[in-house]
């Protein structure tokens, strides 16, 4: 009973804070700009506090649909006007933004989830608003990808994020083969219609190597699927899965260093150098150790 209480207690004070910290970032006017806001992926509790705060006190939300973000924003009762800007009006919508931001206004622009310019519109938007030295800044938060690396268990400390794969299978292979060789883990994005198709063209190019698909991330049905690629293949084309997907695939397996391969690196080094700094350098250079460099 008592832990009970003082874990109410530990909610209603974490929720009073947040809503203090909300209220801290809104006691001074915004400053006119740019301001490039993420918006959660599925779990509208995973927007930020800084969000809340900026969106309710923009001059105006461009949004990737409005209709998408009325949900979202009246959930948390923002009510600042929003216009749309997405790929088939950016054209036409940029010169009036950047008219807004010369007038002296705060923007905010938002994606239907996620972090804008990340396969969604704004790109051009925030190069041309730099380019006419108006400030941009980025409000941070949920964004697909990290959520999915994070979680997938492969390698982090190098990643490659591809967006979206060519539809065509010809074009997604030349793309795959391009992506072959990079030493790092390969984040995709892909639609649930040509998930087994991709994740065959994966196990072609990119052969036998670790993956996962994320699906439907923070979401009711969240599911993390690991295996190699044809095994992932396999398992999508027989269940079919629905929803938003990401596609991770591990860097390639390192090759084992044969002793063949050693003894070709060394046996040139010896015409220059002793045979302990030739092991010394076959080591380096391999990456195995000094005894078996030498
Ligand atoms: N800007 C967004 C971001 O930062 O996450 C991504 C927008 S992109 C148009 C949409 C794609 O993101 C989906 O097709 C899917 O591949 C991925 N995605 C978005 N939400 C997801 C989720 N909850 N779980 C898994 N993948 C998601």
């Amino acid at each position: 009973m008592a832990q009970e209480r003082e874990l109410h207690e530990s909610h209603a004070g974490a929720a009073d804070r947040a809503a203090e910290v909300v209220r801290n970032h809104q006691s001074g006017p915004l400053p006119a700009g740019l301001y490039v806001v993420a918006t959660p992926i599925g779990n509208l509790a995973d927007i930020t506090l800084r969000a809340i705060a900026v969106l309710a006190q923009v001059d105006v939300i461009y949004c990737e649909d409005t209709r998408h973000s009325r949900t979202l924003l009246a959930h948390f009762c923002i009510t600042r006007p929003t216009r749309p800007y997405h790929e088939h009006n950016a054209a036409r919508e940029r010169p009036r933004v950047l008219a807004e931001l010369a007038a002296g206004k705060s923007v905010g622009l938002i994606s239907d989830a996620g972090t804008p310019l990340i396969s969604d519109p704004g790109y051009k938007l925030v190069r041309e608003a730099i380019e006419a030295g108006f400030p941009v800044t980025a409000i941070p938060g949920s964004s697909a990808p990290l959520a999915a690396l994070v979680s997938a268990g492969l390698a982090t400390d190098a990643f490659l994020f591809a967006g979206f794969l060519p539809p065509r299978r010809s074009a997604r292979k030349t793309r795959l083969e391009e992506l072959k060789a990079v030493p790092a883990t390969l984040v995709f994005f892909e639609a649930p219609s040509r998930l087994a198709d991709t994740l065959g063209d994966i196990a072609d190019v990119l052969g036998d190597r670790e993956a996962a698909v994320a699906r439907e991330l923070t979401k009711l049905h969240e599911e993390m699927r690991r295996g190699t690629p044809a095994e992932l293949s396999q398992w999508a084309g027989d269940a079919a899965p629905k929803g938003e997907m990401v596609i991770l695939v591990g860097p390639p397996r390192e090759a084992p260093v044969t002793d063949e391969a050693i003894s070709a690196r060394l046996e040139p080094l010896l015409a220059e150098m002793s045979l302990s700094d030739a092991a010394r350098t076959v080591a380096h250079d391999l990456g195995v150790p000094r005894r078996k460099g030498g």
